[in-house]
């Protein structure tokens, strides 16, 4: 890593050039497009952001979820340099080229499930998601789509339709998508009975076959573990019981790994947890280190039943992107960041309940591998207390820590380090936070 890997402030956050970037930004930049923190990066890697005004941050964010290999990983950086010197484009569709179907020989073989695959690219976690329902309704014939509470699924208009929260996703976008329903999902420590996996896999499969039918539905659409809705991991036994009534009723089980995948979560994909195989699941954010690319895999059967020229689009699978995403599967290979990942949550989960005991704010701590989160409440009861959040985040920003929010109520803290960062920077990261707490 040519970053040193050590937090360093030497302005206060954001400092001079920052606010004087900010201020361009806001002159050139619509207000729709938020910013978390502004601090204007001028180079990353490893754990570390560093800004235009020389500070150095500790990154907890991976710009959600996609530089799992870290910024300007290496072998990423070598491939697509080379790639921007041969070619930067033909259109896949028009002329193809082998680093297009060599990642999507990669996804085939690693993605769960051992049955026949296909997978086509396209360059946002969106579109992947819009597409695996095209497939799901043209090989079922079928139209609707159930989705679960606390859904992210993106910004076009059909992903938005799935998406669960209100502000700020879909707040004066409507009308929305037809056709797509929305079941209870079991979220442990918000489920008001004492079996979340059992109640509301019940309550979903009565509102599908009372209130859409079952013969009706294209596809069910999931995150096995929701992302922006607060890093929720579904009961135990939710996801397959979900899978089998999918399985059951002719209905396309559709994983959204576009945040879970590739090695956050200590395994390649979230799915393999509980021995979940997807008919169609679909990534983007962290396979191609940042560069905008995005996959749909599924059942062969099920893909190649759509005529030619159905899928595509004119950037879908670019080469510098695919280049990247072989570099970001070698790095994931030959580091074995799953096991990084399980370590960064072996380090994390113990600090974090440790917290939880002396800070009351601290309702639930939770998280696999590298995706983890803490629910913040109102002391002594699980009331949402969005405030804190902001408060804490606030005060990591300040001492040079990246940490980000999510959550229906906005009460989360989610923390999605590199999976290369330094074990000293997370340690140091957690003792900001932990001082933050306090
Ligand atoms: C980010 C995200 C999306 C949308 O991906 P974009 O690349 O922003 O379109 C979809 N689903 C999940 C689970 C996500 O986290």
């Amino acid at each position: 890593m040519s970053i040193p890997q050590e937090r360093r402030l030497v302005t206060a956050i954001p400092g001079p050039k920052s606010q004087e970037l900010l201020a361009r930004k806001q002159a050139a930049v619509p207000t729709g497009i938020g910013t978390t923190l502004p601090v204007f990066v001028t180079r990353a890697g490893g754990g570390v952001l560093e800004d235009a005004d020389g500070n150095a941050l500790i990154d907890f964010g991976s710009g959600i979820a996609v530089t799992n290999v870290g910024n300007a990983a290496p072998r990423v950086v070598e491939r697509v340099q080379k790639q921007v010197a041969d070619f930067t484009h033909t259109c896949f569709m028009v002329t193809p080229y082998e680093s297009y179907v060599q990642v999507c020989e990669k996804l085939n073989q690693l993605t769960p499930g051992d049955h026949e695959k296909r997978t086509f690219l396209v360059n946002s976690g969106a579109e992947a998601v819009e597409n695996a329902v095209k497939v799901a309704r043209y090989a079922t014939g079928r139209q609707a789509v159930v989705v679960f509470d606390h859904g992210y699924h993106g910004r076009t208009l059909l992903t938005m339709t799935l998406t669960a929260k209100n502000m700020p996703y879909k707040q004066g976008f409507g009308p929305y998508a037809p056709e797509v329903y929305r079941v209870p999902l079991a979220y442990p420590f918000r489920w008001p009975g004492e079996n979340p996996a059992e109640e509301a896999y019940a309550q979903a499969v009565d509102m599908i076959e009372k209130q859409i039918g079952a013969q009706n539905v294209a596809a069910v659409v999931i995150e096995p573990i929701a992302g922006e809705g607060g890093f929720i991991e579904p009961a135990k036994g939710f996801l397959p019981k979900i899978a089998q009534y999918c399985r059951d009723n002719g209905i396309v089980f559709v994983a959204d790994e576009v945040q879970t995948g590739f090695a956050r979560t200590g395994d390649l994909f979230a799915c393999e947890d509980e021995g979940v195989v997807p008919d169609i699941i679909c990534t983007a954010k962290g396979i191609a280190g940042g560069l905008p690319l995005a996959a749909v895999t599924g059942r062969a059967e099920l893909m190649d039943e759509v005529h030619a020229g159905g899928l595509g689009g004119t950037y879908g699978g670019n080469p510098l992107a695919c280049e990247a995403a072989l570099g970001v599967l070698e790095t994931i290979e030959q580091d074995d960041l799953v096991a990084r990942a399980r370590r960064i949550g072996e380090i994390m989960l113990p600090r974090l309940r440790a917290m939880q005991e002396r800070f009351p704010v601290i309702g639930d701590v939770r998280g696999r591998g590298a995706m983890i989160a803490v629910e913040l409440v109102e002391p002594g009861t699980k009331n949402p207390n969005p405030a804190a959040v902001q408060e804490v985040i606030k005060r990591c920003h300040a001492e040079g820590l990246v940490v980000l929010s999510a959550g229906t109520y906005g009460n989360v803290l989610r923390f999605l380090p590199p999976l290369v960062i330094p074990e000293h920077l997370l340690e140091e990261g957690l003792g900001i936070l932990e001082k933050a707490f306090s």
